[in-house]
């Protein structure tokens, strides 16, 4: 079997061969999130990771990209993953990139020496769940980390020589902490300074803790207006060297894309005209939306 449970990816992975080498989120606990409540965390053995590369080989030999899944496969020992890096690029001689999902504290828990050891043995790019930069937040969602630990991960990969690619969830806050929630986030992604900056917007299935917030009328979902407005806040405040921002993950209402700071006037008046509108028109509708 390749893959076990259902399988989750980056927007930006669609075109990479998954490659699941974990199983599960190591965290699991965070309040918004259902993506892998029904796994147990393990690491897959070297025995099961070899079958799986072989399969894929036989099927795709010519794969450019792969992505290492699940939700927290930067957890995997270092040396383990440099052997997997080894072999897929001595079996898969057009591969170009490699990318990872890494929660905070499996990238803390790693040293610099390990980054920067498994960006030379062919890991390109690292994903990494930022949320919310508000401690309150952070808390309420059992993230696990501060916003300075969360800085402190960001950090860590950029000064290792990886790619870093960042994601935020507009509306995490909901109603009450709405701008709180853009400002700070706009700082702690500011103080990482990724390459790469993904908006996602908060989407709470039923079975998901928040949801039980949500319908105890302690938590307020935003509008799609109000989602737009809180973006807007977070660009505005957002003070980045270069990064390639995007909104094209589903659950957004919006698909948005620029480069920062360079786009940032441009990017402001769209979100101005479509909220100035008061109008969904311009807006996915809700049923289009996913995860
Ligand atoms: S949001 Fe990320 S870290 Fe949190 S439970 Fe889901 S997969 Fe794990």
């Amino acid at each position: 079997m390749i893959y076990e449970g259902k399988i989750y990816r980056p927007p930006s992975e669609a075109k990479s061969i998954i490659l699941q080498i974990t199983v599960g989120c190591q965290h699991n606990a965070c309040t918004f999130c259902t993506m892998y409540k029904d796994k147990s965390f393990r690491i897959k053995s070297r025995t099961e990771i070899n079958a799986i590369i072989t399969t894929i080989l036989a099927q795709d030999s010519d794969a450019e990209r792969i992505f290492l899944a699940d939700g927290d496969a930067i957890a995997v020992d270092t040396l383990l993953l440099i052997e997997i890096l080894d072999r897929l690029y001595e079996n898969f001689p057009r591969l170009k990139r490699v990318g990872i999902y890494g929660g905070p504290k499996d990238i803390l828990a790693k040293s610099s020496k390990e980054l920067a050891d498994l960006k030379i043995h062919g890991l390109t790019m690292v994903y990494l769940g930022v949320e919310s930069g508000h401690a309150g937040i952070l808390t309420s969602v059992a993230k696990g980390v501060t916003p300075d630990q969360m800085i402190a991960a960001g950090q860590k990969v950029r000064e290792s020589g990886l790619a870093l690619s960042c994601t935020v969830i507009i509306g995490l806050g909901g109603q009450a902490l709405s701008q709180e929630h853009a400002i700070d986030t706009a700082r702690v992604i500011s103080a990482i300074d990724p390459h790469y900056l993904g908006a996602l917007t908060l989407m709470v299935e039923p079975s998901a803790p928040l949801a039980k917030a949500i319908k105890e009328g302690t938590f307020q979902i935003l509008t799609p207006l109000e989602c737009l407005g809180e973006l807007r806040t977070m660009i505005k405040h957002l003070n980045v060297t270069h990064c390639v921002f995007r909104s094209n993950h589903a659950s957004n209402y919006l698909p948005l894309r620029a480069t920062l700071p360079e786009d940032r006037d441009e990017l402001l008046e769209t979100l101005d005209n479509v909220i100035g509108d008061q109008s969904l028109e311009r807006l996915r509708p809700e049923y289009w939306r996913g995860l």
